[in-house]
């Protein structure tokens, strides 16, 4: 296959897009792979939609490669399955909704548990129907609250969702087992570095679940991570964690203008939220002392409750002045609103995630903390306390020191077991003539995630720097001058098109050599093939793209070599 530059739908551009944060956002963006086309909704131009293609073939085959059978559910679908669930109400503002002509309640899938869970319902009756894996690899929708980052977190993605049917908890446990081997060969394949983490469920239900995670700084979930053994967690599934700010300086933040007397009725108007509202921790002066309200566990606090739970003691707004000359407390809470306790409501941060503390210490860098255990004063030194895991702290396993990183969730696993099953009385007929229980898993990969998560984790200075089972082309043709160094670079190509290598040559007429040569190390192909000055002599240049390892080759030895 040979795609010509010069008819290819490609701007580069030299500049990074002004709100890119993320080296794949940039480099992405300015190699034309995706173009963004509203918040978080991104159309993939041709180079990108061959990696997205690549990465899809790749799970697909180790899907196919388990017995998983590939279907196609829509993406628009009926409200009322998500609500027989519960989800509608968990997934809440998450959930892009709907309606029809006729005033019919419609979602986009944010993920199909129940309608697989249906269609299973429909399509089987007895056990001899199951084991079953359905999968596919379709457009998501979540309304993410700050979907940034490129492609790494979309509010319109493509994920590979895969569910598991099974009559007993064993037939679970091995279709678990064999998605996470799967799993393990999709990204061995794609060529990410990743580990394999326990997670916590969260709002899909269920029991054991593990989260496959590709370390990159731009990821947003923090892991602690054993360089001795193969010990790894989601600190989510762990204990409080401690960890440095990145970029200095705190959130924006608003001045909130304090009531003369505050109740819980003006406290909750000066957060702007209903008085029946469900918080996350709150930050309050209880009898004069700085106090910090939730619940450990879910942390949520209704403020009606509050109101009930402190009184008669005296509820103040925490103030400004509450702060001066103790350096050690905590400025402020986020919530899920990003809010915090007067004095400060803490604005949109991209640095700062949900349930999360932002502190200052007296001598020391802001800090995050993370799971943090409440309803007490909050200083620095006894958050430290509570941050069981820090960096260097002794593996569980094997006693070797922590490390705590950043990483980009992939992929996840989870055993389900019965709750969507009860929820739509999924039954089979069993061997003994009596009705049976299904049990189900999910499994999901991020398949656009996982191009910006390799994009993350492959790059170098001068741009992209794909693994060659998923790189848009095998090699890049660069023709370095003169019209016959075109046309050679175009037979070359030919040659090479025939012999099933992917080629992109670059013919552009009027284009400096300087510029196709940037253009190559931005697009990231793993081979590019230079026909320069020498080419007349029979000689062309081959350069890895990775290493930058060149050397000057026979026009016959370099067919030979890339074929
Ligand atoms: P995150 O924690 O990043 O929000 P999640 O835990 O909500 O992800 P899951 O419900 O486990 O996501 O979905 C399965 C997979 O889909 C995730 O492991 C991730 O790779 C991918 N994914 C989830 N949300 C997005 C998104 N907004 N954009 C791109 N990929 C996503
Ligand atoms: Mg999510
Ligand atoms: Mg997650
Ligand atoms: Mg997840």
């Amino acid at each position: 296959m040979v795609q010509r530059m010069s008819r290819l739908l490609l701007k580069t551009l030299r500049d990074d897009p002004a709100d890119a944060e993320t080296a794949s956002h940039k480099l992405l963006v300015r190699a034309g792979y995706v173009r963004r086309s509203s918040a978080g909704v991104w159309t993939w131009l041709p180079l990108g939609k061959r990696v997205l293609d690549n990465v899809a073939r790749v799970v697909r085959e180790e899907m196919d490669a388990i017995g998983g059978q590939e279907v196609l559910l829509p993406a628009l679908l009926p409200r009322e399955p998500y609500e027989a669930t519960g989800r509608a109400d968990a997934y809440g503002d998450l959930l892009f909704q709907l309606e029809d002509r006729r005033g019919a309640r419609y979602v986009l899938g944010p993920t199909h548990e129940e309608i697989f869970t249906q269609l299973v319902k429909d399509q089987c009756s007895s056990y001899k129907d199951l084991p079953l894996i359905l999968y596919q690899i379709q457009t998501k929708y979540r309304d993410e609250a700050r979907p940034r980052s490129g492609v790494l977190r979309g509010r319109e993605f493509q994920m590979k969702d895969a569910y598991s049917f099974d009559t007993s908890d064993e037939g679970l446990g091995e279709a678990y087992q064999a998605h996470r081997s799967a799993y393990i060969r999709v990204f061995e394949r794609l060529g990410l570095d990743y580990r394999i983490v326990s997670a916590v469920s969260g709002a899909m239900g269920g029991s054991a679940s593990e989260e496959f995670l590709a370390p990159a700084a731009a990821g947003e979930d923090t892991f602690v991570d054993c360089p001795a053994c193969d010990y790894a967690a989601n600190t989510e599934a762990v204990t409080a964690v401690v960890e440095p700010v990145t970029g200095a300086g705190h959130p924006p933040m608003e001045e909130l203008a304090t009531p003369a007397t505050p109740t819980i009725e003006t406290l909750a108007e000066h957060l702007g939220v209903p008085a029946s509202a469900t918080l996350k921790n709150l930050l309050v002066k209880v009898d004069g002392q700085i106090t910090a309200v939730g619940v450990p566990g879910d942390r949520e606090v209704d403020m009606g409750k509050l109101a009930e739970a402190l009184a008669p003691a005296e509820v103040e707004l925490v103030t400004a002045e509450d702060f001066t000359g103790r350096p050690d407390l905590v400025r402020g809470y986020v919530g899920p609103q990003g809010l915090a306790g007067k004095a400060f409501r803490y604005l949109a941060d991209p640095r700062v995630a949900e349930g999360t503390a932002w502190i200052t210490g007296a001598n020391r860098a802001d800090h995050h903390v993370r799971n943090v255990v409440c309803g007490r004063d909050f200083t620095v030194d006894e958050y430290l306390d509570v941050a069981t895991v820090l960096p260097g702290d002794p593996c569980p396993s094997c006693g070797a020191g922590l490390t705590i990183g950043r990483a980009i969730e992939i992929g996840h696993i989870f055993q389900l077991g019965r709750k969507y099953a009860d929820a739509f009385e999924l039954d089979v007929l069993g061997r003994e003539g009596k009705p049976v229980r299904v049990t189900m898993g999910s499994y999901g990969i991020g398949v656009s995630r996982a191009v910006a998560a390799l994009a993350e984790q492959t790059h170098d200075e001068s741009g992209l720097c794909w693994p060659r089972e998923v790189a848009p082309a095998d090699v890049h043709i660069v023709a370095a001058g003169k019209a016959q160094q075109t046309e050679l670079a175009l037979e070359l190509a030919e040659k090479l098109g025939a012999g099933r290598v992917r080629v992109l040559v670059d013919d552009r007429a009027g284009v400096s050599a300087g510029v196709k040569f940037t253009d190559a190390e931005l697009i990231g192909i793993p081979t590019i093939l230079v026909v320069g000055r020498r080419a007349a002599e029979g000689v062309v240049e081959l350069k890895d793209r990775r290493t930058g390892e060149r050397e000057e080759i026979s026009i016959d030895d370099a067919l030979a070599r890339l074929t």
